[in-house]
């Protein structure tokens, strides 16, 4: 992977250019979406073009693509949440500029000119992970036909040193034998 992302630059200058800033990037550096994984091993790849309509303005054509392991908020257990996002964005330097984007896409603010491609993909990322994840019904540990099974040993159990809750009761057991 490229060492190092630019993490600003300047929409204009790019769209100038038919720029295109691609690569990837270490879940690990992503502060605001690091918080909610269970694991951070793995990289984000992302491609973002740049362009100028005919009202001059700056249109992003990006792809953000990610496999997330997130808790399920049923089971407690890992999940991976498969993120293949292609937003389609308009750069706005005013709250008003917003309803004058085109419709197809999603305004994102450049402050002083200037774009953080962190906070592009972070955006992406965050947007893609649902309020309450959940497996699948079917993947699930909490399954009424299963409900009886104990669920299976994790050796890498990340999912309960997250939770406050499970590390309790995680430590009463291991009390209690
Ligand atoms: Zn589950």
């Amino acid at each position: 992977m490229s060492a190092r992302l630019p993490h600003s630059v300047d929409p204009w200058r790019l769209a100038g250019q038919g720029g295109v800033i691609s690569g990837e990037v270490p879940l690990d550096a992503l502060q605001r979406v690091a918080d909610l994984l269970l694991q951070r091993s793995g990289n984000v790849e992302f491609d973002f073009r740049f362009s100028k309509d005919d009202n001059g303005r700056i249109l992003i054509d990006g792809l953000v693509r990610a496999d997330l392991v997130i808790q399920c908020q049923r089971c407690l257990e890992a999940m991976t949440l498969v993120v293949d996002a292609s937003p389609q964005l308009a750069v706005i330097e005013t709250a008003a500029e917003a309803d004058r984007i085109p419709e197809a896409c999603d305004p994102v603010f450049a402050e002083a000119g200037s774009l953080s491609i962190v906070d592009l993909i972070e955006d992406e990322l965050l947007l893609a992970i649902p309020q309450v994840p959940m497996h699948a019904e079917s993947d699930c540990e909490v399954d009424l036909a299963s409900i009886s099974d104990p669920p299976p040993e994790q050796s890498e159990n990340e999912a309960k040193t997250e939770n406050p809750f499970a590390a309790l009761s995680a430590l009463r057991t291991e009390r209690e034998n």
